[in-house]
């Protein structure tokens, strides 16, 4: 596996094998990796000549007021995952090789972007769409693989690749979860032991929702009990948002009519927590 920091080393190798007529897979990541990574590195490995994966703790998207500089890191244990998974180049740029000190244009994030996490984080998608942008453009990737517990990230790169035409085809997995359900996340290890045992109430909530859907209660009740149950079993957690929306478009719905996204983000602790689940009416409900 190579380890490369220099964009233009990257964009060189990805250039020469491309050329080679291999083809590419990209995983762009924040590393501090954990069985979530995995499985996107797995089907990456599995779906192209060669992988790469980046490991950037990207700070464009990160508010003035959030955990850039506590995010986990643990570059050595992250290499060797990389390694066992059969990456062929691990990227870790560092953040002046990525932004030149006079940087100055911007992927505008589509407006899908001001809602859910857009709302309490007004220049993340920006700054991830920025990011992922330059990833696509440095590799040539013909594939590119997210998870779907950040749901909306993943359906505002694959409006981007549209929207600009990059011949890239972008891939969403499911989340990869701990036994209770709790998302996989590299922010799970900012939970206390007891805050990390209650966290398992927010899946449970949003398989309430889906049981409660599947008996075609309104979407309206849906989210209510799903809050009341939040409230009673998590007391000190704050409810950041519970959004019913469509999954592809994210725009609100009022109403369950064909597959719907039920996102969330909770806060407990330090830690700010995301997860989602596809619900539909009288049953058929799908999970992410
Ligand atoms: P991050 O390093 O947190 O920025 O995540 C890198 C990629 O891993 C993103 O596409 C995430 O959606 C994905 N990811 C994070 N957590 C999980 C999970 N529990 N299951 C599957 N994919 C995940």
């Amino acid at each position: 596996m190579l380890i490369l920091t220099d964009p233009q080393e990257l964009s060189a190798k990805c250039r020469e094998w491309r050329m080679e007529g291999k083809s590419l897979a990209l995983v762009p990541t924040m590393g501090f990796y954990h069985k979530g990574h995995e499985s996107l590195m797995e089907y990456g490995r599995k779906h192209a000549d060669k992988l790469i994966v980046s490991l950037f703790v990207n700070p464009a998207q990160f508010g003035p007021n959030e955990d850039l500089e506590a995010y986990p890191r643990d570059f050595e244990r992250d290499r060797a995952v990389a390694e066992a998974k059969g990456a062929d180049i691990l990227f870790c740029p560092d953040s002046s090789s990525m932004y030149d000190k006079d940087h100055k244009t911007w992927v505008e994030a589509p407006e899908m972007a001001a809602g859910l996490c857009g709302a309490s984080r007004p220049v993340h998608f920006r700054g991830v769409c920025t990011v992922v942008l330059k990833l696509f453009l440095l590799t040539g990737a013909d594939i590119a693989v997210f998870g779907q517990k950040d749901w909306q990230q993943q359906a505002i790169i694959k409006r981007m690749a549209r929207d600009l035409n990059v011949p890239v085809q972008v891939v969403s997995l499911p989340a990869v979860r701990e036994e209770d359900g709790l998302a996989l996340s590299s922010r799970n290890v900012y939970l206390t032991e007891d805050e990390r045992r209650r966290a398992s109430h927010i899946r449970k909530g949003l398989l309430l929702a889906a049981k409660l859907a599947a008996q075609s209660a309104p979407a309206a009740e849906i989210v209510k009990s799903v809050k009341e149950y939040w409230r009673s079993a998590m007391p000190d957690a704050v409810i950041d948002y519970i959004s019913l929306v469509d999954p592809d478009t994210l725009e609100p719905k009022e109403r369950i009519d064909g597959a719907c996204l039920l996102a969330c983000a909770v806060r407990l602790g330090k830690a700010r927590l995301i997860d989602n689940i596809l619900i539909s009416a009288g049953g058929d409900s799908g999970s992410a």
